[in-house]
């Protein structure tokens, strides 16, 4: 089959790749579409060894034509994380597309639970679930409800999928971003309020947001939706940040401040993602995409196509050329 696989750091190919067979309690999947995210520029530009197959963000058919997303956090299913429904937190969990092969690939096997039936999606959006499951989980550690106001800092592909995922829990939401053109974008894409930071969130949404979703890197955004959220309010660090983020803990103390973080998303979180994007309340056709063939995958993976783009995803079966 082809298959793209980084293996030294700095190189992702295509090759041809042996198809291993489903193991016990796997299903084969005929990969359809894949997305690309910094993930998965971040596995490319360490390196795996042994070499990896990436894509975690995956869609296909079984060998039956049931169309499935991929949900990659796979845990071991016996510590208490995963006996809790949090595979996400497992020590010993085994990510699709990261610790084991995904699905830049023409072929995918997974344990038959993370293969998610999602009949009646457009299969080109199925890529999409994953990130905004993540979404959904770490909005699941704010208690976000009906009423409350929020902020999302950043108005990437992540940041926007947070937004609707708020919207659709029943906040108000404003989103901050520096560069006037995504916050068009953010605007365009139904944000309640668009602002830069150098405006108050307080003064655009009439209070004080009582929950952040901090979703660009660095220390500055994080800083700032401390400082912004309403006092007793709670903020999640959402975006991974190379090298850290110090902030001031008198913030927190003085601001009786709730800081919570969460990586990755479970099952739930995935089918919940599904039902969001199959009802409508999330509009996942809406966010901006473009779609490359798979002998284009390396060449964005090392960060050397697709630049501008808000969010990838990679035509596997090659149905769209
Ligand atoms: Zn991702
Ligand atoms: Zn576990």
């Amino acid at each position: 089959m082809r298959a793209v696989v980084v293996s030294a750091p700095g190189t992702a190919e295509l090759v041809e790749a042996a198809c291993r067979p489903p193991g016990p309690g796997e299903v084969r999947v005929r990969v359809a579409v894949a997305g690309i995210c910094g993930t998965d520029r971040r596995l490319a530009a360490r390196g795996a060894d042994p070499p990896r197959i990436p894509g975690h963000e995956a869609a296909g058919h079984l060998d039956d034509g049931t169309p499935v997303g991929i949900h990659p956090d796979v845990g071991c299913g016996r510590c208490p994380h995963c006996l809790a429904g949090l595979e996400n937190r497992c020590p010993d969990k085994r990510s699709v597309g990261l610790d084991r092969d995904g699905g830049l690939a023409e072929w995918l096997c997974v344990p038959a639970a993370h293969a998610v039936p999602v009949a009646g999606l457009d299969l080109r959006l199925v890529p999409l679930l994953e990130p905004l499951a993540c979404c959904l989980h770490a909005l699941s550690t704010l208690g976000v409800g009906r009423g409350d106001t929020a902020l999302v800092v950043g108005a990437g592909s992540m940041g926007l999928l947070c937004m609707w995922a708020l919207q659709a829990a029943g906040a108000t939401v404003a989103v901050a971003q520096r560069s006037p053109e995504r916050r068009a974008l953010a605007a365009r894409l139904g944000a309640d309020v668009v602002l830069d930071p150098g405006q108050d969130p307080q003064a655009e949404l009439g209070r004080a947001p009582s929950v952040a979703v901090v979703a660009a890197p660095g220390t500055e955004p994080l800083a700032w939706a401390l400082a912004k959220v309403a006092v007793g309010g709670r903020v999640h660090a959402f975006a991974s940040t190379p090298g850290g983020a110090p902030v001031d803990a008198n913030v927190v103390h003085y601001r009786h401040l709730t800081v919570v973080g969460s990586t990755g998303s479970t099952v739930g979180d995935y089918r919940r993602a599904r039902d969001l994007a199959a009802s409508g309340e999330v509009p996942l056709a809406r966010l901006p995409r473009s779609t490359v063939p798979l002998e284009r995958a390396p060449a964005v993976l090392l960060g050397r196509d697709g630049h501008g783009a808000l969010k990838i995803t990679v035509d596997v079966e090659g149905t769209s050329q």
